[in-house]
């Protein structure tokens, strides 16, 4: 894991060696101060010469400037080489979502993944800049101090170090604690951002049930988890800062005490023992960056665990090796032995065998839930057919690059989904950097064109979250336009007017008869009378295609098809 984790470091190579210099120059910089001072105090003060002095000090100063400018490029440079690295992790997470499969959002959260991409990455940046290079400065200073003391006053340094390693077995004690503490923090996170994002997505349900107490105790529950976790986080962090703290205190009084008494027995100079005292604080830096590391980077590795869970989530839909980009299809399908289901349960599908030609419209009609929805998600590839196989102009579409495939096949939908944006935005979604001219025409061709005119800013007008300002007809509407703009081979309309009035759903009928003048089209239609003049008919029913006509022939034959239909037209 940690070579993944550094192999993010490889863009920015450069940077991290003008960080990494900086800090190691910055840290040997702090360490000449005592030294310099050693020699102010042993040499300089007794021989009285106020100038060398004053020289001295001077030097010091510009010590001091160097240094602060080091100080400057580490804490700019080195979060920008962190921030960076957190940037691109977030990309590639994107990136890999764009590409999991229907399968993957049918099982996971959307609060869980929105969390990923935000909280979890939060902590790597400041890991990524400070994690090695305070680890590498704070053993380097350490051993730098020890080595100084070692030289001044072994006895002493040797005393003093002891209490090095208790501190070290200590800051991994709690480290390993803090870890799974950390672990579960992040869990919780998670839930908590799924909830919310939940609950405000169904807000208007909530309230239409008046259900916001019941909501109410269920994020007190997820919050009241929430806390807990990071109380107990905290509370290890308290303990560790606590006994370091004491230890720490401990180090700098056994220093002045046992210096003192040196200094008496005159084994050692006035210098040194200053010397010493500020040595002693220059290795207690190191030592609690030891221990700010080891705390935060239980937290980041965390995060970048449950990152690289994601990243390294493998889409079950995907481009074979050999792939191939086709262009624009005629739209002969053929579906041939194809058998499919969700999970392991039961299947939707069992051997289903069709074929449509070029051009043709059919019907798919039969009970809810019979799998009509499914047949049509399998052309598209949504998902991949258990056994047997789907081919388009004789291609079997998994041999088709999935871009091409979908670049054939359009869907209008029942429950439309439009991005916040304006009308413009969401046309233009069909066939994105569309001119004004083709965005217009498919406004027009899709009835939208008064709509939009009677608009304060026309296509510019905003049309709100998953577009909560229009009518589901005028969604409907827009959605046609954006499927008119793509301009697609194949088309699939599933359900596309059920939830429509019938006064608009004749304005949305004639948009769609328009759409699917010369293209291959799948309806999946409720009520019959809309698909009357279909070229063929199937009803789906019993995991497959149970009868197939014109609607002529079905109702004379008597069975589903004649039943759903004296059902509907009540004779
Ligand atoms: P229809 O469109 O004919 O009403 P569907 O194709 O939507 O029916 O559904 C067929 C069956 O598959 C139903 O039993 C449904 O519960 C199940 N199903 C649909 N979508 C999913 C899914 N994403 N995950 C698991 N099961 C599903
Ligand atoms: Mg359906």
């Amino acid at each position: 894991m940690l070579r993944r984790f550094f192999s993010y470091y490889r863009p920015y190579k450069g940077l991290f060696i003008l960080d990494f210099s900086c800090a190691i120059l910055a840290a040997l910089l702090e360490l000449a101060f005592p030294v310099a001072l050693n020699r102010v105090v042993d040499d300089l003060l007794p021989s009285g010469n106020w100038e060398w002095i004053l020289v001295a000090c001077l030097s010091l100063l510009g010590v001091y400037i160097v240094s602060a400018g080091l100080h400057y490029v580490v804490t700019y440079w080195g979060h920008k080489l962190g921030i960076s690295i957190e940037s691109d992790m977030r990309k590639a997470l994107f990136d890999r979502v764009q590409k999991l499969s229907f399968r993957f959002f049918d099982n996971n959260k959307t609060g869980h993944l929105v969390s990923r991409m935000t909280n979890d990455l939060m902590d790597i940046g400041e890991i990524a800049h400070h994690g090695p290079e305070d680890l590498f400065i704070a053993l380097m200073t350490l051993a730098g101090a020890f080595g100084i003391m070692l030289s001044i006053n072994w006895e002493l340094a040797v005393l003093t170090f002891i209490i090095v390693p208790l501190m070290i077995y200590l800051s991994l004690f709690f480290g390993r604690k803090m870890s799974a503490a950390f672990d579960r923090m992040f869990a919780d996170i998670a839930d908590y951002n799924a909830r919310v994002e939940n609950n405000v997505s169904g807000i208007r349900v909530v309230q239409a049930f008046a259900n916001e107490k019941y909501e109410m105790e269920r994020f007190a529950e997820n919050n009241d988890r929430f806390r807990s976790a990071k109380l107990i986080a905290y509370r290890i962090m308290a303990w560790n800062s606590s006994i370091s703290f004491i230890l720490m205190r401990s180090i700098s009084l056994f220093v002045l005490v046992c210096g003192t008494w040196f200094v008496i027995q005159d084994r050692m100079t006035y210098g040194q023992f200053i010397a010493f005292i500020m040595l002693s604080n220059v290795f207690l830096g190191p030592i609690k960056q030891i221990n700010s590391v080891i705390e935060t980077y239980p937290k980041g590795i965390a995060g970048f665990k449950r990152f690289l869970e994601l990243l390294e989530t493998e889409p079950d839909v995907a481009d074979a090796p050999n792939a191939q980009a086709v262009g624009h299809l005629r739209g002969d399908i053929a579906f041939r032995g194809v058998t499919f289901g969700y999970e392991n349960k039961e299947k939707v599908l069992h051997h289903v065998d069709l074929n449509v030609r070029a051009g043709e419209t059919v019907a798919l009609v039969g009970p809810s839930g019979a799998g009509k929805t499914t047949l049509c998600s399998l052309l598209p590839r949504f998902y991949d057919v258990d056994d047997g196989a789907i081919s388009i102009d004789g291609i079997d579409i998994r041999e088709m690059t999935l871009e091409s495939l979908r670049s054939n096949i359009g869907i209008v939908q029942q429950d439309v989904f439009l991005f916040d944006g304006t009308f413009r935005e969401n046309i233009a979604y069909g066939k994105l950097g569309a001119s004004e001219q083709d965005i217009w025409d498919a406004a027009k061709r899709a009835q939208l064109e008064e709509l939009i005119h009677s608009q304060p800013a026309g296509l510019d007008t905003l049309i709100g979250e998953r577009g909560v300002k229009l009518s589901g007809g005028q969604k409907q509407r827009l959605s046609i336009a954006r499927m008119i703009l793509k301009n697609p081979p194949i088309l699939i309309l599933d359900e596309a007017t059920s939830a429509l009035d019938t006064e608009t759903e004749a304005a949305i009928q004639l948009a769609l008869t328009e759409l699917s003048q010369g293209r291959t089209t799948l309806v999946i239609a409720h009520r019959l009378a809309t698909i009357r003049n279909a070229d063929r008919i199937l009803v789906v029913a019993d995991q497959g295609i149970a009868e197939q006509g014109r609607h002529d022939e079905l109702v004379t034959k008597g069975g589903a098809y004649s039943r759903l239909h004296r059902a509907q037209v009540g004779s």
